[in-house]
This record gives structure tokens, sequence and C-alpha cells, in this order.
């Protein structure tokens, strides 16, 4: 169960195997030892567990980086579409969270005092360009027109707020800018380039197009949405625009799964990766209506990219160094005696789970990623893959049987 305080016990994790922690996974097992100061004091194998010390079992199950999660909303109470950070956080195994423009200038010192501040795990944030954020999502609308925009404030609001905040958020698509088109996404790319910070771009109904987006973005910059199957803003349904998305990953653009409520295919994502082109990152995407739909959690995400063919080592680094460059979390020797200890412990099991993507396409995962638990210092969480109380199809009038 998780821990009701937070402890300041030594912690002994024993019998785990590393991965992604810049080195080849590992087959052989080993035991790590972390000290009350929250930091690697030995790592080995036998390791006698210290007077006191709070003991993990791995069992030989895996131990990566704690997971990142680069899209999610978090900003409960301040929008109505954020989940409460501990319902996608270290008890789904997630060590770091990366709010995706939940709030904007107007209203991110709300979400740093209410839910940045007091959260057990790490928050970042990216900025939403729209004064207000995603207060009423896809009903007021963060960016109907040039007033909805505040370059002076939005400078202000990042150099008060340089620890918090990693980048700007655009949302382009029609829901949203109504027939604006592409002009957001070129403000935010001048506003992040003055700020020397990334941009993420939401991608979805045109326009704006994906296809000038990417036009727009550099190095470091970030799709998300990137797999999505939605008419006009597919990459398999223009191959033109596959050689676009494939040609700017290899110049360092990142493309992020955000799988969300609408934005996720099994078939996009199996013949992108088939094609050789992977995600950069994977991100669920979770709020109050993605969540209980298909999305459910940062494992089954996971778990969803690895049954359409993208390698075990890729998913667990997508979920952790690839995030980790994003929002510069320094991950230089994290399994070294003196590191800081962050971890999460997780099963790779059997299983015949049915799922769904955004578009009611349904599949059965047969391995699944199982966050046993989160460590933040010698702050131990018990964590599970959440289910949703009733599993149903998003769409009815879409589903159909991907595999
Ligand atoms: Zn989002």
């Amino acid at each position: 169960m998780p821990t009701a305080t937070r402890s300041t016990s030594p912690v002994l994790i024993s019998n785990v195997k590393p991965v992604a922690f810049g080195m080849a996974a590992s087959s052989e097992t080993v035991d790590i030892l972390i000290g009350s100061d929250g930091t690697i004091a030995a790592i080995g194998n036998g390791l006698a567990a210290p007077e006191g010390a709070e003991r993990i079992d791995g069992k030989g199950g895996w131990i990566s980086p704690g997971w990142i999660d680069l899209h999610a909303h978090v900003w409960h109470g301040g929008t109505d579409i954020s989940v409460r950070p501990q319902l996608c956080g270290m008890e789904r195994g997630v060590t770091t969270i990366v709010d995706a423009g939940s709030a904007g200038e107007a209203n991110f010192h709300g979400f740093r005092e209410y839910i940045i501040e007091p959260a057990r795990e790490r928050i970042k944030a990216f900025l939403n360009l729209g004064s207000i954020g995603l207060v009423a999502c896809n009903r007021v609308s963060e960016l109907s027109d040039i007033r909805s925009i505040d370059i002076d404030r939005i400078i202000a609001c990042y150099q008060e707020n340089r620890e918090h905040i990693v980048g700007l958020k655009v949302r382009a698509s029609h829901v949203i800018t109504g027939s604006w088109g592409v002009t957001p996404v070129k403000l935010g790319k001048k506003i992040a380039k003055i700020l020397k910070i990334p941009m993420m771009v939401h991608v979805g109904e045109p326009p704006a197009l994906y296809d000038e987006v990417l036009e727009i973005l550099g190095p470091g910059d970030i799709v998300t949405h990137c797999f999505n199957g939605k008419a006009g803003s597919s990459i398999i349904e223009d191959e033109d625009l596959f050689e676009l998305a494939e040609r700017c990953a290899g110049e360092g653009i990142r493309l992020d799964i955000g799988h969300g409520g609408a934005s996720f295919s099994f078939r996009v994502a199996e013949v992108a990766i088939a094609r050789g082109l992977l995600p950069f990152s994977i991100s669920t995407d979770v709020h109050l209506r993605s969540m209980n739909q298909s999305v459910w959690d940062l494992g089954t995400t996971m778990s969803k990219l690895l049954s359409v063919g993208m390698p075990f080592d890729k998913v667990v680094e997508a979920v952790t160094q690839a995030p980790a460059s994003v929002i510069r979390l320094p991950m230089d020797n994290l399994l070294g005696v003196g590191a800081r200890a962050e971890f999460t412990l997780f099963d790779l099991v059997d299983s015949e789970l049915r799922v769904f993507d955004s578009l009611g396409a349904e599949a059965h995962l047969n391995r699944l990623f199982e966050p046993r638990y989160a460590v933040m210092g010698t702050d131990v969480v018990a964590a599970n893959r959440y289910q949703p109380p009733h599993v149903e199809c998003p769409d009815h009038s879409h589903g159909y049987s991907y595999r």
C-alpha cells in the first residue's frame, strides 16, 4: 500500500534488473541500497539491510529511471479537464508528470501554488500560449484570436517560473483556433526562440496542417499526437507527410505519442514503426475525459506501443531518457553511488488484456508493463496500472477489431 507519510529510513531494493540507464539492459540482477539522505549508498549483490531499512524485493523484475509522462493534465480545479496528480503519478509508477499547457500565464500562479508545490511527484509544465489555458477545454477556446495571447506576460510568467516551465504549448487544430490556421504556431515559435525553450504543438483537425506545423518547428521542439488517425492529420494517408515527419524526426524534432481521447491510432503506430519511424517519447495525454475511456495510464500506453512492434528497451527509453532530455533532467550515472535515487520498479507480464485506441479499434495486449513501485529518494510508493470501472469501446460507431 502507498505509505502515508514520507519516510527517511534507508531502503534496500533487491533482485532487480536495470534497464534504460544509458547502457544495455541486463539480465543480471543487482541490489541497490538507498541511504537516509535519499541517494544511492551502495550497489552490488547480496547487500545487507541496515537497521530499520525498508526492504523491497524486486523478485527479478525490472528497474528503470523513474517514469516521466511528457503529456498529462493535472491542473485539477483550475481547469475542467485535469485529473489530480496522484491519480497518474507515483501510484502509476510515474515520478515526473509534465503538464502540457493546462495553465496559461493568467493562472499559472495557482497551478504552481496548489498543485506543483504540494505534489509528491516532480511536476513540470509547458505553459499554454493562450492566457487562460484549458479552463473550459474545447468550450472556451484558449486561442480564438490575437487577444488570447499576451507576449509580455508570457515572458514575465516564464521568468518568474523558470524552475517549473519547460516549454510553450500550442494546440493547433480548428476545434481551438477556428480558421486562424498556423499563425499561433508561428507566434509561439517566436516566443519560444526568445525564451530559448522548446515548443510542444498539438496536431489534430486541420487547419493548421500537420505538414505546416512541422515546417515551423526546429530541433528540440515536440509534436504531440504524432500517431493520430484523424483525417487530414494522419501520417500514413499522405506519403509526402510521412516523409516529412521522417526527415524532421531525423533533424531532432521530437515525435510524442500523447494518446488522449482522440489522438492515438494502432494502425498509424504500427505502420510507422514497421517503416522504422519510432516515437521519441510515449505519453498519455491523460485527463478527465480520456482516463476512463481508452488511455487508463502510462503503463497501458507503453504496452500498446510494445504491441505494435516498438522494442522493449526503446519503450522504456521513451518514458525515461527521452522525456528527461526535453525537461533538462540530468540522467548521467543514475546507478552510481551518490546519485539521487529515483526509480520505477516494474514487471513485464503475460496477459490477454482487451484495450482500445482513440478511434475505438480494439486490441488484445499479450504483454503488459505492470508498475510495482515508484521510488523518489526514501519515498517508496506501491504502484499498479489503472483499471477503469467499465471497459467499453470509446466510440461504437467506429468500433472494429484491430487484432
Ligand atoms: Zn493534452
